[in-house]
């Protein structure tokens, strides 16, 4: 394993950089990518974002978006190349990798070969990278984007453009600064980012008023007839099935925040939300805590997945929505016995 020292001198010269982010990206991990991307091309890398698959229209302002490269697995030779090509792979906000999909197999060829660098926040890390800087504390993978550029001394270099990135990552992961993974530290780089100049305002308008009105009527479609709650077991769920999907036209990251919903509710600890057949075949399962109890354990123990103690998601085949459902109900009658 090295230390930051060797990474400051391998990156001492130009390198080819490829930068990934985890499957499905969502705001913290498509923005730490790109926030890192613009901060390496200050120093004439040459920085290619390659991300698992798409990720939703609202995250579309994001400055870089437009060169971001999509593993296509139908012509995945162009992600192949770049990978190929790289000096230097960065992986952001996923420490294991199988998160990334066919992109995983690729970066584990190249494991001897190429310097390949880990930044992220997530529990359940495994052992491929040259060099880690991973935290499960940390509130967002920006923000160790951040503590990486701070580490390399450039903090002063962060401009408006990286600023919008890792801004958005921390605010989406943090649910706009109300999570228990907010310290001091967060709210001093949030201050830091805003001090470029950054309007944070526009930056919420962009990344939560977005909605559709099919989207608006779904939510209202979903608050009433797809959530259900076990209050003796303070818990909430919503399963959205394929019907809702055609129904609402559903698009990838329609369903972003939904499980929070169940939450809100005095009482409620934990949350679900269980999706069928979204990009694959399957069941897509998100779990939120409040407090003590371990999502990222429940998820990493029977639902295949992991993540944080209070955000996690997994996923499950060769069952059916209430089959999913059954199995948490039983898991948490033993859990919270
Ligand atoms: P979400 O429910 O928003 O998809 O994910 C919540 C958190 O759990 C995120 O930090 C995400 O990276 C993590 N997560 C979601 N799905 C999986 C999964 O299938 N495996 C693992 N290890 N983590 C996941
Ligand atoms: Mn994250």
């Amino acid at each position: 394993m090295h230390n930051f020292n060797t990474l400051k001198e391998f990156l001492e010269e130009p390198r080819k950089v490829v930068i990934i982010p985890h499957t499905k990206p969502d705001a913290d991990a498509l923005g730490s990518a790109l926030g890192l991307s613009w901060y390496l091309r200050k120093f004439e890398h040459t920085t290619t974002v390659l991300s698992p698959n798409d990720y939703p229209s609202f995250l579309h302002w994001m400055p870089g978006h437009e060169e971001v490269v999509v593993y296509d697995k139908k012509n995945p030779s162009p992600s192949e190349k770049i990978i190929e090509e790289a000096d230097v792979i960065f992986c952001v906000d996923f420490s294991s990798l199988n998160r990334i999909e066919e992109l995983g197999p690729l970066v584990r060829q190249n494991m001897s070969k190429k310097m390949i660098v880990m930044i992220d926040h997530h529990r359940g890390k495994e052992d491929f990278a040259d060099y880690e800087l991973w935290d499960i504390d940390a509130a967002a993978a920006a923000q160790l984007i951040y503590e990486f550029i701070a580490l390399d001394k450039g903090t002063h270099r962060i401009d408006q453009r990286i600023a919008a990135c890792l801004y958005a990552g921390i605010v989406t992961d943090t649910g706009s600064f109300k999570y228990p993974s907010v310290s001091s530290r967060t709210l001093r780089i949030a201050a830091e980012l805003k001090d470029t100049g950054l309007d944070t305002s526009r930056l919420y308008n962009l990344i939560y008023d977005n909605n559709t009105e099919k989207r608006l009527r779904f939510l209202g479609h979903a608050l009433g007839e797809n959530l259900t709650f076990w209050p003796e077991l303070n818990t909430g769920f919503f399963t959205v099935t394929q019907d809702d999907r055609e129904r609402f036209n559903l698009q990838s990251g329609d369903t972003e925040g939904l499980v929070n919903y169940a939450l809100s509710v005095n009482g409620i600890k934990i949350a679900a939300l269980f999706k069928e057949k979204d990009e694959r075949d399957g069941i897509k399962v998100s779990f939120r805590s409040i407090g003590d109890f371990s999502v990222a354990d429940l998820s990493s123990e029977h639902f295949g997945g992991g993540g944080h103690k209070n955000a996690a998601g997994g996923r499950v085949d060769g069952i059916t929505v209430d089959e999913a459902v059954a199995r948490f109900k039983k898991v948490l009658e033993e859990k919270l016995k």
